[in-house]
């Protein structure tokens, strides 16, 4: 059979040295290489925790597995309001600790310096749609308004390679994405190249999406995923959860699963495209922009209000009896 790909874009909430160090050593011991994202500076809103660049025993554990073949991205310069002066000392500061810039941002949740955020990754009309289901966060996001204090889309657009918007609740992931990595026409001001993941932030979801039955069908079908994950959500009790355990294993038993970080698969997808003479970076038309919007739209209904299973209710449930 052809070769699968499979990796993780690893959102760093709640991670902590104590509860991701040893998935990352698992990961390790079963060549599974994906991206692990880092605050710079701890956070400084009530919404999230977890260690940044500043601790001395995480920054170790970071370079370490830099080393080993981990690609270090950045989920913002930390959880809260940074603004543009502090958020380019994050960026240095990232190089000056870690020898390079990231080459992948993904945005965080209600920081305001995301670059199009919440509503702004949706074209019209599911823009207005968005914007008037969360009233709350229309002013919220401004990365990429120059005219704001939290404003840093110029040196995003320099620095950072890959950004990520939608996201699906199947696992091959590109055959919900057929063209990432991508340019977004009305968002290639401030971003390069735009990607997908698989929908699984919490190990109730990453279950339902990622076992053995899926891992089979993304091989028949030789795809792709990226999945979606906070890996600090997956350690509870001094054990990482099983089904994540379990799929991992599975992964790494079958020798045409290729493991690589995010950005050298998205590389790997722009040479073989400019090998096969195609557009390397395509420009999405308007009309499969629209289909990925209402699928994700659909995808995340679905997790927090038929399922309830997506972090809205996972982090309100301190529960042991689904882990
Ligand atoms: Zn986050």
């Amino acid at each position: 059979m052809g070769q699968f790909h499979f990796t993780i874009i690893d959102d760093t909430d709640d991670a902590t040295l104590e509860n991701i160090k040893p998935i990352y050593d698992f990961l390790y011991e079963k060549r599974i290489f994906i991206t692990k994202t880092v605050w710079v500076y701890p956070p400084r809103d009530k919404h999230s925790k977890g260690d940044s660049l500043q601790s001395p025993e995480y920054l170790e554990f970071i370079k370490d597995i830099k080393k080993k073949g981990y690609e270090i991205g950045l989920h913002n310069a930390g959880s809260g309001d940074y603004k543009r002066e502090e958020i380019l000392e994050g960026l240095e500061e990232f190089k000056r600790l870690l020898g390079e810039y990231p080459k992948i941002q993904i945005n965080h949740s209600y920081n305001k310096d995301s670059i199009y955020g919440g509503y702004k990754r949706f074209n019209w009309p599911l823009r207005a749609l968005v914007k008037m289901m969360y009233p709350q966060y229309a002013g919220v996001y401004q990365g990429e308004d120059p005219s704001s204090d939290y404003y840093w889309g110029d040196v995003h657009k320099r620095i950072i390679r890959f950004s990520r918007n939608h996201t699906t609740s199947l696992i091959n992931t590109a055959n919900f994405d057929k063209y990432m990595p991508y340019i977004d026409p009305q968002r290639s001001e401030y971003c390069n190249y735009w990607f997908s993941a698989t929908f699984a932030p919490n190990p109730w979801i990453f279950n339902r999406i990622i076992n053995r039955h899926a891992i089979d069908k993304l091989e028949i079908e030789k795809g792709t995923c990226i999945v979606f994950a906070h890996l600090g959500y997956f350690m509870k009790d001094g054990r990482i959860n099983k089904g994540f355990v379990d799929a991992i294993h599975y992964l790494a038993s079958k020798n045409n699963c290729v493991s690589m970080p995010v950005s050298p698969l998205l590389e790997e997808r722009i040479e073989n495209r400019k090998k096969q003479g195609r557009e390397p970076t395509p420009k999405i038309p308007l009309l499969a922009k629209a289909i990925l919007e209402i699928k994700h739209l659909l995808t995340r209904y679905k997790y927090r209000h038929l399922f309830k299973l997506d972090d809205y209710t996972y982090k309100n449930l301190n529960s042991k009896m689904f882990q």
